[in-house]
């Protein structure tokens, strides 16, 4: 296996000497017992967990600004923004909700339940598994985990083996800070994680690419697991006419060239009108030098391709269609300018696989109705955008389409609340998190009704023999109360 591709198997620290020819077979049963024993339900335990969690975030501050630098380029600022602080403020909102969220929800009775209690509980599914990609690494590992804590399970998290840098820090100095008895951090590439896929686990949350979503699927239903699939795919970005094209650009060009495009929720190509397109070029020439200057490589704002392989494919697509703005590269450092690709064609590979890279296509239409048409005739994306002064297109574009979310006028800073759920829909993935989202993932909505033990006298009328007075009564009751029996 080469670097790039990732390491072997690693155990957290504090996992027990592996013996024989399962790695991970230690390391699951001592969490499943862990689990069994109770120690996670009390709130005080979770609290306890979240609450070093985010020790772990303020006391490595360097460390994860470096390792994300190491990893992505990213400024400091830029992980904190994208990274470091929206996993704080999921921290903090579970920290502050957590007796309200762990709470039963009652629930309605009907004539026959009158007397008894009825409640949903959320309780934690057990042991589950945490799978992350490398484009945000701590992001999508840390706040998947923080609801997954939350909710009282026990975690085996999963890192990218490709941002190494971060995957170092997950490995080496997270678990020093959670209950080594209920949290372990297991380390692979392809071959290691689909052997842990062979092992049974409570539920399964993986973020990365549709293809290894359906093997982590298919890995899952052999044990009947449910899983949530934070998937990717092409996002698309109408612009309609009425536009003013400088500030469309400069949202544009920001949110496509944050990360380098390595961003699940970033516009992948852009659908507009020829004559858009014109207004729109010199407008996003003006903004990308705005944001990263003349020289974008100098800048400390621009990200890096992850990895010598994602910067190949990404190389290759930008022989697609023409190049209006950028296309240069430059292998030694993993860099790709800024490009706007024109005259591409649907068929070309760029408009048929996830760019995922600073590289924005554009697509002509004309006008709203033939942009519908074009994404309707494509898988459901993550995320779906539309620009117009014209609130009638933008509500049109939401109400005609189908997307995991949706942005309009503007990017992906709606992931900035956690009042909104992410998630796809159809290929995009399945399942959301988010804030209480993510709590609700990762917790089992059990139904409970408690009865009282006696009281047999009122249970009578429902056993057979049924009389016909006894029939129409119950007939009665039930239709009266708009509920059936079974
Ligand atoms: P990926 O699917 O290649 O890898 C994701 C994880 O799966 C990694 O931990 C990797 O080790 C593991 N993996 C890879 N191959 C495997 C296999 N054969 N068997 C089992 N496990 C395997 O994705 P990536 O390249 O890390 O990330 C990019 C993709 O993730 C893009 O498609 C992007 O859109 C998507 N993504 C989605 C979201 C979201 O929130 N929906 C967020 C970020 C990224």
């Amino acid at each position: 296996m080469s670097k790039e591709e990732g390491g072997s198997a690693v155990k957290s620290p504090g996992a027990e000497p592996t013996l024989g020819t399962d790695p991970f077979e230690d390391t699951l049963r001592r969490l499943r017992e862990a689990f069994h024993s109770g120690c996670t339900r009390p709130a005080a335990f979770r609290a306890e967990q979240l609450q070093a969690l985010g020790r772990f975030l303020q006391e490595n501050k360097q460390l994860l600004h470096d390792a994300l630098a190491q990893d992505l380029h990213k400024s400091a600022f830029d992980s904190d923004i994208s990274e470091l602080i929206i996993c704080q403020n999921e921290i903090n909102l579970a920290l502050k909700n957590l007796q309200a969220w762990m709470k039963d929800t009652p629930a309605s009775t009907n004539l026959f339940t009158k007397l008894d209690s009825a409640f949903v509980r959320k309780e934690p599914f057990g042991l589950v598994l945490i799978i992350a990609p490398w484009n945000l690494p701590m992001n999508l590992s840390l706040v998947p985990l923080v609801g997954a804590l939350a909710a009282g399970n026990c975690v085996v998290l999963k890192p990218s083996e490709i941002s190494r840098g971060t995957e170092k820090v997950l490995a080496e100095v997270l678990p020093r800070y959670l209950d080594q008895s209920c949290f372990a951090v297991v380390l692979g590439g392809p071959e290691e994680t689909g052997q842990l896929l062979k092992h049974k686990f409570d539920y399964i949350f993986f973020t990365g690419s549709p293809r290894v979503g359906k093997i982590v699927m298919t890995a899952a239903a052999k044990h009947l697991t449910p899983v949530t699939l934070e998937l990717g795919g092409k996002n698309p970005c109408y612009v309609d006419d009425d536009c003013d094209a400088q500030i469309v650009a400069n949202r544009v060009a920001w949110f496509r060239y944050f990360n380098a495009g390595q961003t699940c929720v970033a516009p992948d190509y852009l659908l507009c009108s020829p004559e858009m397109q014109e207004r729109l070029l010199p407008a996003l020439q003006s903004a990308i030098t705005r944001f990263y200057g003349d020289d974008p490589q100098s800048s400390p704002n621009l990200g890096r391709i992850i990895n010598q392989k994602q910067f190949q494919r990404l190389r290759a697509l930008l022989g697609c269609g023409r190049v209006a703005i950028g296309g240069q590269s430059d292998e030694c450092d993993r860099y790709i300018a800024p490009t706007v690709l024109v005259d591409v064609q649907e068929t070309e590979p760029v408009m048929q696989e996830e760019i995922f890279g600073p590289i924005l296509p554009i697509v002509n239409v004309q006008g709203m109705d033939e942009a519908i048409e074009f994404i309707n005739r494509r898988e459901k994306p993550l995320a779906l955008y539309a620009f117009s002064n014209s609130s009638q297109v933008v509500n049109q574009m939401l109400e005609r389409t189908s997307s995991g979310s949706f942005g309009g006028n503007d990017g992906f800073i709606y992931m900035t609340l956690p009042s909104l759920p992410l998630g796809g829909v159809g290929h995009s993935g399945m399942g959301r998190y988010h804030g209480k989202f993510t709590f609700d993932t990762f917790s089992h909505h059990r139904a409970c009704l408690l009865c009282p033990a006696g009281l047999e006298e009122l249970n009578n009328i429902r056993y057979p023999p049924y009389s016909h007075s006894m029939q129409e009564l119950v007939r009665w009751a039930l239709g009266s109360h708009s509920c059936t029996l079974l």
